[in-house]
Parts: structure tokens; sequence; C-alpha cells
């Protein structure tokens, strides 16, 4: 949201936090939320404040500048959602970025279930009809893909895309030769013109329309350059980078080892899932994932 605290930094959730808590914004006044304590350390005196967990709460003199039930309401909801801070500092969404829901476009967001210690991929649209799934699912299911990939791509003899290949260049040394044509008449229709054999308005008509002709050739061949090369070529590209990330992903520890890993091999994933399963249910079979290899 781009607010800063008073002296310029950006709010951190345990400043978030604090201010959420402090019933100062009530009209309360706190006093004793943490106790100064002084002890002797080596012959100094050290001064800390500790936190108290029966601070003194009364109501202050000065107005309050939100409602009391807008900050019970506040209260419980802090209550009922405890502070992860310590966990999300650590905790690193390895698809970050990279994996959107199928049915509104929004990224997937990695949420923990701190009763149980695991991790979701949810969508947090509101009203999306797409379902949320344990986390592992979704990296055994890429990391699926990815054994697919090797070796029904990478592996497998090379025959239906050369062929898309070659009708591309069928198709651009056919229009190379139609601008070959094109040039010759333009030279042709001058030398009429010349010889006195064209008028200059029946010239320029006709050069006109030649111009016109070449335009149209030039724009077919850009489109021909311009269509990205089809995801199968670009996963074969990929051999090595995907042997390596299959070779290595089971010895991964950390969040950003395997976000750096998967992203050499992987452009873009789209979740599918919109059955919610139910306790014998196989999750992974609900889930479908759409996954785009690196440009
Ligand atoms: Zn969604």
């Amino acid at each position: 949201m781009g607010f800063r605290t008073g002296s310029g930094a950006k709010f951190t959730p345990s400043a978030v936090w604090s201010i959420l808590s402090n019933p100062l914004y009530a009209g309360y006044i706190r006093w004793g939320k943490r106790l100064k304590h002084i002890e002797v350390v080596n012959g100094a005196t050290v001064e800390s404040r500790q936190r108290s967990d029966e601070p003194i709460i009364a109501k202050g003199i000065h107005p309050a500048i939100i409602s009391q039930e807008l900050f019970d309401a506040v209260q419980a909801r802090l209550k009922s959602n405890p502070r992860l801070v310590s966990d999300n500092r650590k905790h690193v969404n390895p698809l970050a970025g990279l994996m959107y829901c199928s049915k509104c476009g929004n990224v997937m967001i990695l949420s923990p279930d701190i009763h149980r210690n695991r991790f979701f991929y949810k969508c947090l649209t509101q009203d999306c009809p797409t379902s949320g799934i344990i986390a592992d699912y979704v990296f055994e299911a890429l990391i699926n893909t990815l054994h697919s990939w090797l070796n029904n791509i990478c592996l497998a003899p090379v025959n239906s895309e050369t062929a898309t290949d070659n009708r591309n260049e069928q198709k651009k040394s056919a229009y190379n030769i139609q601008l070959r044509r094109v040039a010759e008449q333009r030279n042709k229709i001058c030398d009429l013109l010349e010889q006195g054999v064209y008028s200059t308005e029946t010239y320029l008509a006709r050069n006109a329309e030649l111009e016109q002709r070449e335009a149209d050739i030039k724009n077919e061949l850009a489109a021909l350059d311009s269509q990205p090369a089809p995801p199968e070529e670009r996963i074969r590209g990929l051999t090595d980078e995907i042997k390596h990330v299959l070779d290595v992903w089971e010895r991964t520890t950390s969040a950003e080892e395997q976000s750096a890993l998967l992203r050499t091999v992987i452009s873009k994933i789209i979740y599918i899932k919109t059955e919610r399963g139910y306790r014998n249910s196989d999750l992974s079979k609900l889930l479908t994932l759409q996954v785009f290899p690196a440009l």
C-alpha cells in the first residue's frame, strides 16, 4: 500500500501487529506491557524492557480514534490468526510468480497450516472455485511433468516437429521468391514508363499496386519469424537443465534452491483443481498442472 512509518521505513509485519494490538487507538492507555528491568551484569547495570503478560490497561482521557467494536474485532481476528512472523521470514514460496489459478488468473499463494506443520497452495480470490491442495502434491506433479518431458520429448526420436519447421522454411522461401518477382516487376514498369509505353498515371497506379503487394508479403514473412518455437522444441533445448533438476531435486534443502532450479526449466504453471476431494480420495488425481517450459 506504500504507507511508511514515521521514520520513513516500510511497515514490518510485527510493526503492523503491534499497532493493531495497541489499545491506545481505542482510547486506552497501556502501562506495564514491557516492564523496565534492571540487572547488574559484570558490574554494569543492564536495562531491559521485558514483555509482561499482564499489562495494566485503563481508559485514557484522549479520544479514541477507532471504536471499541472495531478494536475488539481486530483483537479477535489477531487471536484466531496467530503470528507467523518468524515462520514467514524463513519461508519462501518456491513457485512465487510462477503459478497461476486457472479460473481467475491470480497467483497461487503458499499458505501455512501451523497446526499440522504443512503448507497449502491456495487461490485467495474471493468466490474463486479453485480449491487448494497440500503443497507437496504440486511439487510431486511438477517433478512428474519433468520426467515425462525428459522421457517423451527430450529422449524421444525427433520427427513431427522438424516437419513443422520444414513447412515454415518452405513458406518462407516461397514468399522470398514472390518478393523477388515483385522487385522485377517494379523495374519493368519503370522501363515501360521510360519507353513511353506507360503514361505517368498508369505507372503510378501500377507501382502503388506492387508496393502494396510487397508490404503484404513482408508482413507474412515477419509473422512467420515472430512465431515462438513450439513448446516441444523449447523442451528439447532444455534437456540438460531438466536432467540436472531431476538429479539434484531430492537433495535440495531450501525453498530458494528449489525456486532457482525450477526457474531454469519452467516459465509458467497453470494450476487447475476445482474438486475439493474427500478424506480418502487421491488428491493427486484431482490436480492438473499446465506447465510451460522456460523460454
Ligand atoms: Zn482463482
